[in-house]
């Protein structure tokens, strides 16, 4: 069995820790130690440099991730990224950067199961009841809004459906805001309270019919077994892959 050394930047966070702990429950996985990826970049170097480890995960935050992904790129070091946040853009740019240099890299904005087969299920739904909505509800220190999962939803559901705008066309919003955000002629809501962890349902409506299509993670260990198979997974990579149903199938 081939061991695989795993370094962890954001390791006192809340995903880090539990990532930390999940680590140490499998034989394969050795946990060389926290990254601080806040320092110059001296510093940080010589901190990868020192761990030599085989794949970085990343739960950091949204302003850090994409230095974190250019990192690993320099030290040849393969990224497991839950961090959500990275625009469309950049997440172009980095499988551009990701292909060249024939390095693997996974970034899934959901690493559980049940996240996946929601969206799965909704991209589905939307082929035949094209009206929806989704609300995503998650703690209230989360930075980003919508959530990375909501946005790979919209994503799928815009690629199933016909696009058109939802709603009445002489709606009116009297507060500014209260439709939530516009995606593709449907709506994007984000619910942020404490006691929360992570949540998304996907609304859809037609004639005297609606379908929910709910997801909850209620602890942050429904996350680690998809973060496990990513870690493995990545070994075997030579290019950026953007979701974990990519390595369902
Ligand atoms: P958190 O509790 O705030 O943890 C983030 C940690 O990262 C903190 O300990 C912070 O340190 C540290 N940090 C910030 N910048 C860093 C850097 N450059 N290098 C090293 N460490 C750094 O947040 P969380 O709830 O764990 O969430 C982290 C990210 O994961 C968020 O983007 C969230 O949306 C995402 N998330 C993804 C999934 C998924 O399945 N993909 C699931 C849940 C959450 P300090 O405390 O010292 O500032």
């Amino acid at each position: 069995m081939q061991t695989i050394k795993v370094a962890v930047a954001g390791a006192n966070g809340r995903m880090g820790q539990e990532v930390v702990k999940m680590l140490g429950t499998d034989e394969q996985l050795i946990y060389v130690g926290a990254v601080d990826t806040r320092g110059s970049d001296e510093e940080v170097n010589a901190q990868l440099a020192g761990l030599k480890p085989d794949v970085l995960v990343d739960f950091t935050t949204p302003h850090h991730v994409y230095r974190n992904m250019e990192l690993a790129l320099a030290h040849g070091i393969r990224p497991v990224v839950g961090t959500t946040g990275l625009s469309p853009e950049q997440l172009k740019e980095l499988a551009t950067r990701f292909q060249e240099a024939q390095l693997g890299a996974i970034i899934a904005p959901n690493f559980a199961i049940g996240a996946i087969l929601c969206m799965k299920f909704a991209a589905m739904a939307a082929k035949y009841m094209p009206h929806v909505e989704i609300i995503e509800l998650h703690h209230d220190r989360k930075l980003d809004a919508p959530s990375g999962t909501a946005l790979k939803t919209a994503e799928l559901i815009a690629q199933a459906r016909q696009s058109f705008r939802q709603g009445h066309p002489e709606e009116e919003e009297l507060i500014p805001g209260a439709r939530g955000a516009g995606y593709d002629g449907f709506r994007i809501h984000s619910v942020r309270l404490p006691g929360l962890i992570a949540h998304q349902e996907v609304l859809f409506g037609a004639t005297g019919q609606t379908l929910s299509i709910r997801h909850d993670s209620i602890s942050r260990e429904s996350f680690m077994p998809g973060v496990n198979l990513a870690i493995k997974a990545v070994m075997n990579l030579d290019r950026l892959v953007y979701g974990l149903e990519h390595l369902l199938d």
